[in-house]
């Protein structure tokens, strides 16, 4: 018989599970906090517990760590990880350091549900979806990272990896409880930022949610013909109804947006683009990063020269529309935006 997953039970079933057995319940919350607080990665290490428990534990259940294949460096000191899953699946996950915090960049599937045209994950399809757990460890992994290279824990999280979070919701939520709860990370919702393509639908659900965190989305363009060519999916969700969820967004949680832009030559470096996106901006409160595109290797895509992207810039600035240039990091090993495609793995 295949041995349950000791993480996919909640605290009170821990509890339950014990009392079952006649054992006090307080047991469950003792294995609760060493699963999430302590990240043991064995029954073992449960040194609190006596050793005919942590022998009971292992003869029901299995703990599914995720473990790291390979660990790469960047010469800005960004850290790629290729994180094994316990079906020999492979995700990646980014640590960003700045000289005052560091940043997680985690993944929410493997590979990607939509079809960006310029992103590499997109080239893998999506395989699963991660668990609560498996993302909630890629957290822990870079925090670990994060105290051993820098001295201090992590200071934000952005779900910007491999694949589209809201189409994973309701485990990219339940990880999001686990590393604010107290039980486990306690972090601030305000640290984390969750970035989607742009699913209405999802976008209306986390505003009814009530959700905490933050909210970015990848526009790349304001005009439904050019975002449908770059972003096949927004045939189906085109910008009227990302527009209207972004109103819900605003009116709910009262909680501005980011807006992720690249502008590419031939692509969106029309005037006509620029205005489109003023437009856009201006739909509720927000705040626009031009992002660097990072190469995959496909020759369609060039970044716009530095005349277009300022002329963006002035565009928005003129309009009060607070707009931020973003640096690519961790592109010399393939870590950047849009390059996570467990490319040694392939190769
Ligand atoms: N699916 C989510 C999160 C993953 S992508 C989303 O789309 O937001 C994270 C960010 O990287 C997105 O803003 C995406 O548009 C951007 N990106 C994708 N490919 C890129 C590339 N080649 N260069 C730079 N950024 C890229």
């Amino acid at each position: 018989m295949d041995k349950k997953d000791i993480r996919a039970l909640s605290l009170e079933e821990l509890k339950q599970f014990f009392t079952d057995r006649g054992d006090k319940s307080f047991r469950g919350k003792q294995v609760y906090e060493w699963l999430w607080h302590k990240v043991a990665y064995n029954f073992e290490q449960m040194t609190n517990l006596s050793k005919e428990c942590r022998t009971m534990l292992e003869e029901n259940f299995v703990i599914n760590h995720v473990k790291i294949d390979k660990v790469q460096t960047s010469i800005d000191g960004t850290v790629k990880n290729a994180i094994r899953l316990y079906d020999g699946l492979l995700v990646e996950s980014v640590l960003i350091p700045t000289d005052t915090r560091t940043t997680a960049c985690v993944s929410s599937q493997v590979g990607c549900s939509f079809d960006c045209k310029f992103c590499a994950t997109a080239k893998l399809k999506r395989m699963r979806n991660l668990k609560p757990d498996e993302i909630y460890d890629q957290v822990c992994v870079i925090n670990q990272q994060s105290l051993v290279n820098h001295n201090h824990k992590l200071s934000n999280i952005v779900f910007m990896g491999m694949g589209e979070p809201l189409l994973n919701y309701k485990n990219v939520i339940a990880s999001i409880d686990k590393i604010t709860s107290e039980e486990g990370l306690g972090m601030s919702p305000k640290r984390i930022t969750l970035s989607t393509s742009g699913v209405p639908k999802m976008i209306m659900k986390m505003a009814d949610d009530d959700v905490k965190f933050n909210l970015a989305v990848s526009l790349h363009s304001a005009i439904n013909e050019v975002r449908t060519r770059i972003m096949p999916f927004n045939e189906k969700f085109p910008l009227e109804d990302l527009a209207e969820s972004l109103r819900h967004w605003y009116a709910k949680t009262q909680n501005k947006v980011t807006y992720e832009y690249i502008v590419w030559k031939g692509v969106n470096d029309r005037d006509i683009d620029i205005e489109a996106l003023v437009d856009f901006a201006k739909i509720i409160p927000c705040k626009v990063n031009i992002i660097e595109y990072n190469y995959i290797g496909d020759d369609d895509f060039k970044q716009a020269d530095p005349r277009t992207i300022n002329k963006y810039m002035r565009a928005l600035e003129r309009n009060g529309i607070v707009v931020n240039l973003r640096k690519s990091r961790g592109e010399d090993i393939d870590a950047a935006c849009g390059q996570l495609a467990n490319k040694e793995e392939l190769e």
